[in-house]
């Protein structure tokens, strides 16, 4: 069976040219990068080219760029390490309705010790409004923190505009970009951020790697204690063999980004046309036009997502109903019931992430398999009238 992978959202496969530069550090370059001697010089040239890879991404400064262990921890990285940087009175982070759960999750725990939290709403294109974001900065705000594009739907939010109004009210201002990254464009100082999340598996590197921007005399607390790894920031031996692929798969993401975005925004574009024009009662969430290439949203009424995906993967198509980490949940996605859909509709979304492996003939194979599939669960269904 020809398998199409359509959960590029979820995670990428590693590319060729990128495991090609980890495999020595998987052999004889095997050096701690903190040690003195030659193996460690030779660990630490390779994260140090890393770091500059990953600043050019950026559009910073290597100084400014901190190694995780991925997007989630970069993520309570920038939460908790600001908060906790922070003068005791400061203690209230603004947020929206749709952040991932490194995002949520991280200041429901801020709430649980005290902090004040509020989350904004946004409208039903999944887009918050920066003037919405700015009243609800109080004096004790600390960190207003709003991704940059939204995994589920990929709608991409007005960073920079709130970046700006947060900063004139001495707010610092962080962005989880992991959606966004290889995807748009991406300049950390023209967004005008103060930190900022990417993850190396979103744009075809390994999984458990990551990094943080952090603006130059940003003051963060660390989150874990251990050595003086990442200048005092993120203690523990970096993951150099990560590291250098999450680097050179940075470069790789650059360097294709215009023709690559042009392309994917092509077949994505095609697919909800057909899919729409092809099967009655299906619409697309989230904004058909400020959203990243990849990204179709799409509700199918009377079928449940879960039973969709279990479906086309027997037809060799691979998916999802939304996040990964969110799989199996019985709860609706909060970014589709946040943008005003039903419970029910809801449940009957799925997410088809594209990549770079993926061709107009997967397309075509989604053509031929979705409009089966969905009249055949909508015929089981008792809420469907046929
Ligand atoms: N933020 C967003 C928007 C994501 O989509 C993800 C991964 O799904 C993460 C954070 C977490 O990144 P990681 O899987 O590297 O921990």
């Amino acid at each position: 069976m020809n398998r199409v992978y359509l959960d590029h959202n979820a995670t990428t496969p590693v590319l060729p040219e990128v495991l090609e530069v980890m495999l020595p550090y998987f052999g004889g370059v095997y050096g701690n990068a903190s040690s003195i001697h030659h193996f460690g010089q030779q660990a630490r040239s390779g994260v140090e080219r890393a770091r500059e890879q990953v600043a050019a991404f950026l559009n910073c400064r290597p100084s400014e760029v901190v190694f995780t262990a991925g997007g989630t921890e970069a993520d309570n990285l920038a939460i908790l390490g600001s908060v906790r940087a922070a003068q005791a009175s400061r203690k209230h982070v603004v947020t929206t309705a749709i952040e991932h759960h490194a995002v949520l999750n991280c200041c429901q725990a801020l709430e649980r010790e005290g902090v004040g939290v509020t989350y904004v709403p946004v409208d039903a294109s999944g887009v918050v409004n920066p003037e919405a974001v700015a009243a609800a900065i109080r004096p004790e705000t600390v960190l207003v923190t709003v991704m940059l594009a939204n995994n589920e739907i990929g709608t991409i939010q007005p960073v920079a505009e709130i970046a700006r109004l947060a900063r004139e009210r001495g707010v610092l201002v962080h962005t989880d970009a992991v959606q966004g990254a290889g995807k748009v464009p991406l300049d950390a100082n023209a967004l005008g951020v103060d930190l900022l999340t990417i993850s190396g598996h979103k744009l075809y590197a390994p999984k458990g790697v990551g990094a943080l921007y952090v603006r130059r005399q940003t003051r963060i607390q660390a989150i874990s204690f251990g050595g003086h790894h990442e200048r005092d920031r993120r203690a523990g031996t970096e993951n150099v063999a990560g590291i250098v692929g999450f680097g050179k798969a940075c470069e790789l993401a650059a360097a294709s980004l215009p023709v690559e975005a042009a392309r994917l925004t092509a077949l994505r574009d095609r697919l909800e046309r057909e899919v729409l024009s092809r099967i009655p009662e299906s619409g697309i969430n989230g904004d058909p036009l400020r959203r990243v290439p990849n990204t179709a949203n799409i509700r199918f009424d009377y079928v449940e997502g879960e039973a969709m995906v279990i479906a086309l993967d027997l037809k060799g198509i691979s998916c999802s109903t939304g996040a990964a980490c969110s799989s199996g949940a019985i709860e609706p996605s909060h970014v589709l019931t946040a943008i005003g859909l039903r419970p029910d509709q809801a449940r009957s979304s799925l997410r088809l992430s594209l990549g770079k492996q993926n061709t107009d003939a997967d397309v075509d194979q989604v053509l031929e398999t979705l409009p089966e599939v969905v009249a055949r669960l909508r015929a089981l269904s008792p809420a469907y009238h046929g």
